[in-house]
């Protein structure tokens, strides 16, 4: 099959990835085998491609929203059939043996592998995959380069979402405006909670707006109008952390999404910190992905949007790579 493969990392602009022709995968026993219709560009992609994470393995396939049809079923694959729509995320196997893995909470296990960074991802023609972690889509009646970004931004967002514990009537404030937060938006409206959008682009709090957002400005130059019951925190800014918290009641809970961040100090304990719950996003769970796509489902038009999104900058720049090499498209 074809695949795009990164052996040394590099600059996007020096074109780290390489079409090759590589061996396809076949089908073992309890995992399928996806033909891969489509694979959105995720942030992280470009991170370990460029180097910002470390190559785990090489050559390696990126790419981790993917949406594909099963064409191959290995022995005792219960859950697909060949012909069945299917998608896999960032996450690609787990021990299932530990602690975490037998208390549903897979995301801590420290055997943990990811995607396109473990495991070969999506920037290829074929993939095999462990039916356990595959999600089924059968019913996503959405085109596939549409469902390809609720992969990542929509189930991490989803997760983040969660960590928050709102509830309907809360207000949760999103600071930051990227695929993620737009995603969270979507859901967190959909279950009527008022989302207050902190963003520095003109051109997001206009989206934020449109897309149903409560409030949209940037928090550097306009305050929040009022306290918020929960807050998520995209950028890998340590310094918005102890803002973000102050102005968030006590009881309420802050998540932090990002993977890395710079430096977080939290100077007035007592005004600031007393009485709120950090969370930090780590990895994923299969169940939040499933229950993700659950909605997803059932709000099916409220994520039409999505997929433009992802399309931006650096991202956007290695997708025109990618269809400059050649006419096949990830
Ligand atoms: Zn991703
Ligand atoms: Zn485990």
């Amino acid at each position: 099959m074809r695949a795009w493969i990164l052996e040394k990392q590099a600059k996007i602009e020096e074109r780290p990835l390489r079409l090759a022709e590589v061996p396809t995968p076949r089908a073992k026993d309890g995992e399928i085998r996806i033909k891969i219709l489509v694979c959105g560009v995720c942030r992280t992609d470009i991170h370990i491609a460029e180097g910002d994470l470390c190559l785990r393995k090489s050559p390696l396939i990126l790419g981790h929203e993917i949406v594909g049809v099963v064409d191959e079923v290995g022995k005792n694959v219960k859950q697909f059939k060949v012909g069945d729509k299917a998608g896999v995320c960032w996450l690609n196997s787990t021990c299932g043996t530990c602690k975490y893995c037998l208390s549903g909470k897979e995301n801590y296990c420290p055997d943990i592998k990811s995607t396109g960074w473990d495991a070969d991802g999506g920037f290829a023609e074929y993939i095999t995959v462990s039916e356990d972690v595959a999600l089924p889509l059968n019913d996503i009646r959405l085109e596939p380069a549409d469902i390809a970004p609720l992969m990542c931004p929509g189930i991490a967002g989803y997760a983040a979402f969660k960590l928050t514990k709102a509830q309907k009537g809360d207000k949760l404030g999103l600071y930051g405006f990227g695929p993620t937060a737009f995603c969270v938006l979507k859901v967190a409206k959909s279950m009527g909670i008022e989302v207050y959008v902190s963003t520095r682009s003109a051109k997001n709090i206009q989206d934020a707006i449109t897309h149903g957002a409560n409030w949209a400005a940037d928090t550097s130059k306009e305050k929040m109008p009022c306290k918020l019951d929960s807050a998520i925190v995209f950028p890998p800014a340590g310094n918005l952390v102890e803002p973000v918290l102050s102005q968030v009641e006590q009881g309420g809970t802050v998540v932090l999404a990002p993977v890395s961040s710079s430096p977080i100090l939290i100077e007035n304990y007592t005004e600031n910190l007393w009485g709120r719950t950090i969370e930090t996003l780590y990895n994923l769970k299969k169940s939040e992905a499933d229950e993700f796509f659950e909605i997803a489902f059932s709000h099916l038009k409220i994520f039409r949007m999505c997929s433009s999104r992802s399309d931006r900058g650096k991202q956007r720049q290695l997708i025109l790579l990618l269809r400059f090499q050649t006419d096949y498209s990830c």
